[in-house]
């Protein structure tokens, strides 16, 4: 008899954007003329730039010459963009990561999920609530159920807090999803002190990095000292260069950073990860890879980094108003999320369903990110300017916020 995995009976019903995504077509079924929007998903809206397009065609073309064609690719990535990513996103900054460092890969959702293979299931993993739910739900399908949930509140200003028990595997999001706050270096530097204290390794996801504008905020782990004994770091083209469609993402697993085995040995993470991608991936497309690569020039880096000032403006307006209508809102400085206080008296799916059905605009319940969510509703900053001033006027007419 094939019996099923019964770990996946310990997850939550549904995903919260199942249910935003249900609403939004039941109201839709009944109102089939209204005009929603959408202000709810992290999905950009901006299209592919120009360098992107050019060279991902030129890459088109070169396989379909016999001369230039290539077949599969390597499985941590093309040396072509491990490199420019190695220059671009580290040296640069003065950041001492290497190439060989860097694994490419189809996506952080899909990074995030898979590493989780490598860490024995008896480790004792920490995430934020609220929290991107894939870090939760990975986790308890694999059936790592002892997770500590660090609770970020208005009072820790959305920060987490070091835990009082020994936890092994550390999950850290900056700029975060959902609440949009940031990780300062002394912040950091906490964290990192503690998983060299107790031998931990902090799976580190930036992949809203290109949002970060505030001077004193890291645009990397490993800009803090002890860093690459115990981090890994996940990146993405999602959001900065608009490639959630197209799927592209980076991991840096630095020639340090150690799980130990049985007798307390050392093993390296870099030769796992290796060994599990050789299994289990076939890598990401020539094509797609040349894509990102063309972000790593002057003129690439301008035109994705006018696309992310697009969305922090959107994100800096709705804000604006949103406080003048008497919202609290936190988020939206180094990040495209706001995370905005319900009114009192009001749920977060309470109000979800307000802003539906009587402005007709499409919001995420924050308690979809866990407890420490409710009272909140998540906002993007990745539609139009013309939507975002929209939404704003539809709000401001049905919303009294005491
Ligand atoms: N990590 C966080 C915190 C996210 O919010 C998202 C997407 O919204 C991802 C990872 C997914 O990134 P990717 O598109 O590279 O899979």
């Amino acid at each position: 008899m094939a019996n099923v995995n019964e770990n996946f009976f310990d997850l939550k019903n549904s995903h919260v954007f199942e249910t935003v995504l249900k609403k939004k077509n039941e109201y839709l079924e009944k109102n089939p003329n209204c005009k929603l929007i959408h202000l709810g998903i992290g999905d950009v809206t901006l299209p592919l730039t120009n360098s992107v397009i050019n060279a991902m065609h030129k890459a088109v073309d070169e396989l379909g010459k016999k001369e230039t064609f290539r077949g599969y690719g390597l499985v941590p990535g093309y040396d072509f963009l491990r490199k420019k990513i190695s220059e671009y996103e580290y040296q640069k900054r003065g950041i001492d990561i290497s190439s060989n460092e860097i694994f490419i890969a189809d996506g952080t959702k899909n990074d995030a999920g898979n590493i989780i293979d490598l860490f024995s299931e008896n480790n004792i993993v920490a995430i934020t609530d609220p929290v991107y739910p894939v870090y939760r739900d990975t986790n308890i399908m694999f059936g790592r159920h002892k997770i500590i949930y660090l609770e970020c509140t208005e009072k820790n200003n959305f920060i987490p807090q070091l835990p009082k028990e020994k936890v092994d595997m550390i999950y850290l999001c900056c700029p975060n999803n959902p609440t949009g706050s940031v990780l300062k270096t002394k912040d950091l530097q906490k964290w990192v002190n503690y998983a060299k204290e107790n031998n931990s390794i902090i799976l580190y996801d930036s992949v809203y990095e290109s949002f970060i504008t505030e001077p004193d905020v890291p645009h990397s782990i490993y800009e803090i000292e002890g860093a690459k004994d115990v981090a890994i770091e996940f990146r993405s083209f999602s959001k900065l260069a608009g490639f959630t469609g197209v799927r592209c993402s980076f991991m840096v697993i630095p020639n340090e950073v150690n799980l130990y085995n049985k007798s307390n040995e050392k093993v390296k993470i870099q030769n796992l990860w290796l060994r599990r991608q050789s299994s289990k991936f076939g890598g990401v497309s020539y094509i797609t890879q040349r894509g990102a690569e063309a972000i790593y020039s002057e003129e690439g880096m301008q035109e994705v980094h006018n696309n992310v000032k697009y969305y922090l403006e959107n994100g800096k307006y709705i804000k604006t108003e949103l406080k003048k209508i008497g919202f609290t809102v936190y988020g939206g400085t180094n990040s495209p999320y706001l995370w905005v206080k319900v009114p009192k008296g009001e749920t977060s799916w309470g109000f979800f369903d307000k802003l539906l059905n009587e402005a007709n605009v499409i919001t995420t319940p924050g308690s979809g990110f866990g407890k420490c969510g409710e009272g909140f509703i998540r906002i993007t900053s990745f539609g139009s300017k013309e939507e975002s001033k929209e939404a704003i006027r539809r709000i401001a007419k049905v919303v009294n916020v005491d």
